[in-house]
């Protein structure tokens, strides 16, 4: 019987979280499965418990399980913290704690969504997406400093990358690509930054090993403005951190809304599914999530970690239904006036299942 750490945190994580659950027990219902959960704290409100974003009940915890579930971390109630109590960091920390490297981040267009983006339905129309992030090096991880200078102070943030942190995420996207289109991009910005230049080095040394897969080199800057101008050319991106992190926000919106992407963050004995948007502090308490980004994360994790493939596309058809029948949440409704509340399109989605 699988068992899951459920790590809420702040914001609207709780309430999509609530949904998350709901849909977990409706699938295990239709299915006959069981599995058991643990509620770990995390973020501004593990700080507010135990004065640590990332308490040593939550790391040991989520080594003992066979997946974790996060909502969301952050707020402007932790905004003044030390940069090593902010609620991110603690999410930063269980990324590497658990050694999850690779973060998969599927975009794919709803045909019944197709007129809620802006940009025109024939252009969106068939988009399906995933890109790579490097989830554990990068800028977010090197050396941080500050310090006084004339005239005011000198900040410093270190992008590092070795060799074999690159070659792993990067061998994973080719595997993935090699099992669907077999088109990999890689996105650096390598005319600029050494970072990049042995992020393509080591790019070019693996490409050989997969024969089948067709590798092209794109500057992150154009890629930010291919995505927009013709997104159907992508099939597998792959980058790293930071470019991973701005790029996903941006590909989002090819789906009409951030609330509505999940991910998985792959590469250790535990992964780690959760929604790609934040903590949302906007629209927290107002019912008006979201909770697609965290339902489809669920079906991640039951097809990637538990191998239950009938149980994650049983979600993935009743959230296609859903939308198929006209029913929106607030950030996906042309008429403000009729949407449906969080917990109110979690029941739909349940109905369904
Ligand atoms: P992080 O740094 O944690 O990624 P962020 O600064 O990128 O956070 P988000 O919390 O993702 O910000 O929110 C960005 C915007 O998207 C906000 O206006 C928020 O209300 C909206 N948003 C995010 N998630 C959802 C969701 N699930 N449903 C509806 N709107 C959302
Ligand atoms: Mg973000």
């Amino acid at each position: 019987m699988p068992k899951i750490a459920l790590l809420p945190g702040d914001g609207i994580g709780p309430e999509i979280m609530k949904e998350a659950v709901k849909v977990l027990e409706a699938v295990s219902e239709r299915f006959q499965r069981t599995c058991t959960y643990e509620v770990l704290p995390i973020g501004g409100e593990a700080i507010d418990r135990y004065g640590d974003p990332l308490p040593e009940e939550t790391l040991l915890g989520v080594k003992c399980v066979d997946a974790v579930l996060l909502g969301a971390v952050g707020g402007p109630k932790w905004d003044k913290e030390p940069a090593h109590r902010r609620p991110e960091s603690g999410l930063l920390r269980l990324r590497k704690g658990l050694g999850v490297y690779a973060n998969l981040r599927p975009i794919v267009a709803c045909d019944s969504l197709l007129n809620v983006s802006t940009l025109k339905p024939e252009i969106l129309r068939g988009v399906d997406i995933l890109i790579v992030r490097e989830l554990t090096g990068g800028i977010y991880f090197g050396a941080k400093e500050r310090h006084a200078v004339e005239d005011g102070e000198q900040a410093t943030d270190m992008l590092v990358y070795e060799t074999k942190e690159i070659e792993r995420v990067v061998r994973t996207a080719f595997h993935l690509a090699s099992q669907r289109r077999g088109r990999l991009a890689s996105v650096d910005k390598a005319n600029v930054l050494e970072s990049s230049r042995l992020w393509r080095e080591t790019v070019n040394r693996i490409a050989p090993e997969y024969p089948d897969v067709k590798v092209e080199h794109v500057l992150v800057d154009n890629c930010a403005m291919q995505l927009i101008r013709n997104p159907r050319q992508f099939d597998v991106i792959v980058t790293e951190n930071m470019f991973g992190d701005i790029l996903s926000d941006e590909a989002a919106m090819l789906t009409g809304s951030i609330g509505m992407l999940p991910s998985a963050s792959l590469g250790a004995e535990v992964d780690l599914y959760e929604p790609i948007h934040g903590s949302a502090p906007d629209i927290a308490g107002k019912g008006i999530a979201n909770p697609v980004g965290i339902i489809l994360s669920v079906a991640m994790m039951l097809r990637h970690s538990f191998g239950w493939e009938d149980e994650a596309q049983a979600i993935e058809h009743a959230v296609n239904h859903v939308f198929q029948e006209g029913y929106r949440t607030k950030d996906l409704a042309s008429d403000s006036s009729y949407f449906l509340h969080t917990e109110e399109f979690g029941n739909k989605v349940v109905e369904e299942i």
